[in-house]
């Protein structure tokens, strides 16, 4: 079976199992937990913020983020297509009593800056208060520009909006780009990083920000039912990926490409790859016929009517492409 329908199917490996035994804990809800505690230090250091705060989930660290920035009644600027507004189930709204503004992204992901200075609100009882600017990168599989990046974030703090960046795949924009994590981090107030996406960790977030930031945000992770107790276990495999999963993801990003050009051969296919990703856009008559062959192959792909997203991630290598190649191409055998 090959499964590429996302980075987060990967399976802890013999190694990262026995770093999550080994792991010194204590109870990191009372503070105590000496791994936890070197995970939030160790990504502290690496997207260069003051703290760090190790939770469940990414969108739990995301909502942490809104709710510590954003008040009742306030309200972030957030792409149409975003992560926080869209995948979340309008958590932020729905717990936060924050309002989303969404603005429709560009075909590259960025928010058009002429589009966000018209929904920021005067200070007026009429509107919420805009408060915050929340980007992701990558977003779709892309990377954001990076002068784009610049130049949305100083533009949001001249108006005195915070900015908080979701950075789900903040490690795949860092190594498709070639520069460090801090880099693709900078400019923003917060950042939220998932560990279970392509590093393999099986479970956990990091958010980071200023020491006052996350120490608001342990308050509400402990309000949302993510303090954990020896976490250290878990915070044990983030660290594992951190320090052999990471420089690696330039893999999964190579094998995406042989993907693509693998499957740009075949007839019907129109196909995009980003970084580890590859979406696909099938013909519209042969859509539920190549769907089914793959799924009856054994191979998995998350697939919308005629589009389709394979995801490369630790779990497949060159090989498992090749196969997945020969699997696609069995379809139009004989017709
Ligand atoms: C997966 C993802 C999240 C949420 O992470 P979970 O751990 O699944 O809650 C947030 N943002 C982006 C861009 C993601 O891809």
């Amino acid at each position: 079976m090959y499964d590429f329908r996302s980075d987060t199917v990967t399976r802890p490996s013999d190694a990262m199992r026995a770093a999550m035994v080994a792991a010194p804990v204590g109870d990191d809800v009372w503070g105590d937990d000496p791994t936890v505690q070197r995970l939030e230090a160790y990504c502290a250091e690496l997207l260069g913020f003051e703290a760090g705060l190790f939770v469940p989930s990414g969108t739990q660290s995301n909502l942490i983020g809104l709710m510590v920035h954003c008040q009742r009644g306030d309200e972030y600027l957030v792409g149409q297509d975003a992560h926080t507004y869209k995948y979340e189930g309008g958590g932020a709204a729905v717990l936060g009593s924050i309002q989303p503004q969404p603005i429709e992204n560009l075909a590259d992901g960025s928010l058009p800056l002429e589009k966000l200075k018209r929904a920021v609100k005067p200070d007026d009882a009429h509107f919420a208060r805009t408060r915050l600017l929340a980007l992701e990168n990558t977003i779709g599989g892309k990377v954001l520009p990076a002068s784009y990046v610049r130049m949305v974030t100083d533009w949001a703090h001249g108006l005195g909006l915070a900015t908080h960046l979701d950075g789900a795949r903040l490690w795949n924009a860092a190594v498709a780009s070639h520069v460090a994590p801090a880099e693709i981090a900078s400019g923003f107030d917060s950042v939220s990083v998932c560990l279970s996406k392509g590093l393999g960790a099986p479970v956990g977030s990091v958010l980071l920000g200023k020491r006052d930031f996350i120490q608001a945000g342990r308050r509400w992770r402990k309000v949302l039912g993510g303090g954990m107790r020896q976490s250290g276990m878990l915070a044990a495999a983030g660290l594992y990926a951190l320090e052999h999963n990471l420089a690696r993801l330039a893999d999964d990003h190579a094998n995406a490409a042989l993907l693509a050009d693998g499957l740009r051969k075949l007839p019907g296919l129109t196909v995009e790859a980003q970084t580890n990703m590859v979406f696909v856009h099938l013909e519209p008559g042969m859509a539920q016929g190549f769907s089914t062959h793959l799924a009856e192959q054994g191979l998995l792909v998350s697939s919308v009517g005629t589009a389709q997203r394979w995801v490369t991630h630790l779990d497949v290598d060159a090989q498992a492409v090749a196969a997945a190649l020969a699997i696609a191409a069995r379809y139009f055998e004989g017709r």
